[in-house]
């Protein structure tokens, strides 16, 4: 062999390490019918972590990528016998098939055995046969034959992985999936796990409830187990009581019995006593209606009565001598008893008047002249106010059956007018006047009257008639202090009726009501009587009680006026005074006073006389009781004297006016019925 020339083995050796990029390159190419759409390199990354795997193997890779160097290094001085020794093929097989199932076997699942068939058509065996130690070294075209055989069995082999390949991205993506699948089965676990945990504490917290509401229930089953305990005992006070009520009710109904029995006896008893009771009604109503008759006729009698003792009566009382005023000579007044002896009571009175002007022949004191008077009434000085109201009581009932009724005091200042009629000062019942008396006794009447049907009411007025001027006494605030003046009116036109205007006209039901009233007008004379000096003396003062009453039952009604009247003072003037301004005032007060007065007598005298003009419009007094004065009307005069010596003379021109009126009659009375 020359040197120049190159050996047949290095030639192929050449060869060989030209044509070794020649075993990749088609592997770069993309292999027909592939599915794989990456290259090999992308392939060989995807692989990677086998080829990591695989790489634990050891020598195994080594020797199959050093497989086509082996046999050229060690066959070139080898027979073809050598070169076919079966070692390097045999091994060569099983270790590639241990290589893929190692990667097979790191994927767990997926087809292991197909991947074995390439590298067993691969058939080294068949390479090693044919291998170049067999050829001599200008064989070159059985080397290229070798070459291309063993590209084909690397083709196949790269097919085979491509498989494998494609296997193992099926399965990756089954794993994906399942990943996925699984990814979300875990998401819905979480979902699950939270909503357990807030169920989970939502029961904690219901526990949490519960307890504290069984602790709650245990501790009201502590109190209901005491009130059990409380109701227990108060259940044996009950057995006890009802124990004890039940004897009682045995009892009871004994007596139930027993009482029943009665009761059947006292129905029968009850059904007679209904039937006494309907006798009894019946003879209640026979005796009502006779009572009502009786009545009719108890009050006809009394005016019978009343007429019999005259529609005009006059009283004369003489009051006592008061405390400070001379004592009178013995014998100056006398009281002559009546027929009926000291018994009866005085209706004769004899006045002693002694008059020094006159003298007896033979110079001695002419003896006092004596003047007898008679009235229906002589009330000496020691008489009470009882006593004389006892007289009028009578005369004020006649008001109640419907006749008015008029009760003048007449007589000079000092004389008892207003002690008569309202009584004395203080608060003494014993002094009470006419008036208070008369009204209770009138209240008492009616209350009496109001068991047989009657009802009556009351309303008073009080004025005074000064200088022929009324004035309200009863006048309060801003008519009082305008002086109280009023004016007497008709009621209407062409009514008889005569009423006082602006005057108040107060309904009375009890004495305590008068009683104000009277107080009220004392005051307002009291005011009087300071501006116009004892004006009270000067003026006439009438009280005036309108009384109606009513029998609804029957339709029938009544009504009277009760006057009762404090004159004015009767005494005159003394004609030997000097004239003096307030003399002169006083003539003219008194000719008033005398002018009205002397009307009043002139009145009664008409109506005596049954004259046909009577004169009430001559004087305020006797036109503002012109409805009281005759007619139906029933009229008393008290004639008050004085027991002083020194007040003879007024004394004895009251009783001529008494007398003059105590002689007329007027005509029969009716009374006022509607
Ligand atoms: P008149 O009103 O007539 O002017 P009074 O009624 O004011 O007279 O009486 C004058 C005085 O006499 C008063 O102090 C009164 O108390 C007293 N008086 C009058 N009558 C009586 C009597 N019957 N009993 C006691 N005192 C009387
Ligand atoms: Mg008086």
């Amino acid at each position: 062999m020359e040197p120049q020339q190159r050996s047949p083995l290095l030639e192929v050796k050449g060869n060989i390490e030209l044509k070794r990029p020649l075993v990749k390159a088609p592997s770069r190419l993309p292999l027909p019918g592939s599915r794989l759409k990456r290259g090999p390199d992308q392939m060989e990354d995807a692989l990677e972590p086998k080829k990591k795997r695989t790489r634990g193997l050891g020598t195994a890779t080594k020797f199959a990528s050093s497989h086509p160097r082996a046999p050229a290094l060690t066959t070139v001085p080898q027979t073809q016998g050598q070169i076919s020794a079966p070692k390097v093929p045999k091994k060569t097989g099983p270790r590639c098939s241990t290589a893929v199932a190692t990667v097979l076997k790191n994927q767990k699942s997926g087809p292991a055995v197909p991947a074995q068939k390439p590298c067993t058509a691969a058939a080294p065996p068949k390479l090693g046969v044919k291998k170049p130690s067999k050829r001599p070294a200008w064989d070159l075209k059985g080397q290229i034959c070798d070459l291309n055989a063993e590209l084909k069995c690397c083709r196949e082999k790269t097919q085979t992985l491509d498989q494998e390949n494609q296997q193992l991205r099926s399965q990756l993506q089954e794993a994906q999936q399942q990943a996925t699948a699984l990814g979300i089965e875990r998401r819905t676990l979480e979902g699950e796990l939270a909503r357990v945990q807030a169920q989970a504490e939502q029961g904690q917290q219901e526990l949490e409830n519960l307890s504290t509401h069984v602790l709650e229930l245990e501790e009201r089953l502590g109190t209901q187990e005491g009130l059990v305990q409380e109701l227990q005992k108060e259940q044996l006070g009950f057995q006890e009581e009802r124990r004890r009520l039940a004897t009682l009710l045995e009892e009871q109904e004994r007596r139930l019995q027993a009482s029943e029995a009665a009761l059947s006896g006292s129905r029968a008893e009850v059904a007679s006593l209904r039937q006494e009771a309907a006798a009894q009604a019946a003879l209640l109503a026979e005796r009502g209606e006779r009572l009502h008759g009786l009545e009719m006729e108890r009050r006809r009698l009394h005016n019978q009565l009343q007429e019999l003792k005259g529609n005009i009566r006059v009283f004369c009382r003489v009051r006592p001598v008061l405390p400070g005023e001379p004592t009178p000579t013995p014998g100056f007044l006398l009281f002559p008893s009546g027929p009926g002896g000291p018994s009866d009571p005085p209706t004769h009175l004899s006045l002693f008047r002694s008059d020094e002007r006159r003298g007896t022949l033979s110079g001695a004191p002419a003896p006092p002249t004596r003047h007898d008077f008679s009235f229906d009434r002589i009330f000496p000085p020691g008489s009470g106010q009882d006593e004389v109201f006892e007289e009028i009581a009578m005369l004020v009932q006649s008001a109640l059956d419907g006749y008015p009724v008029c009760i003048f005091a007449y007589g000079q200042t000092g004389s008892g007018k207003t002690f008569t009629m309202e009584g004395g000062p203080g608060a003494d019942p014993q002094e009470e006047g006419l008036i208070p008396r008369a009204l209770r006794h009138l209240f008492s009447v009616a209350q009496e009257l109001s068991s047989q049907g009657w009802t009556y009411s009351f309303v008073a007025s009080y004025v005074e008639i000064y200088n022929e001027t009324v004035r309200d006494l009863l006048a309060t605030g801003t008519r009082k202090a305008q002086g109280g003046e009023c004016e007497i009116r008709r009621a209407g036109p062409g009514s008889e009726e005569l009423t006082v205007t602006n005057a108040r006209y107060v309904p009375v039901s009890c004495e305590k009501e008068v009683e104000a009233l009277l107080y009220l007008a004392r005051q307002n004379r009291a005011v009087a009587r300071t501006a116009q000096n004892e004006r009270s003396s000067r003026s006439h003062s009438v009280f005036q009680l309108q009384i109606s009453g009513e029998h609804a039952g029957r339709g029938l009604q009544c009504g009277a006026p009760l006057n009762l009247v404090d004159l004015a003072g009767s005494e005159r003037l003394d004609p030997g005074l000097a004239l003096g301004p307030e003399e002169r005032e006083r003539l003219r007060e008194t000719q008033a006073i005398n002018s009205s007065l002397s009307t009043l007598g002139l009145v009664i005298m008409a109506l005596s006389n049954k004259e046909s003009h009577v004169p009430y419009r001559n004087s305020k007094l006797t036109y503002l009781l012109q409805n009281s004065l005759g007619g139906s009307a029933k009229m008393l005069m008290f004639v008050n004297i004085s027991p002083l010596e020194e007040n003879v003379s007024e004394s004895l021109n009251s009783l001529r006016f008494a007398s003059k009126v105590n002689q007329c009659v007027i005509g029969t009375a009716q009374p006022n019925r509607k």
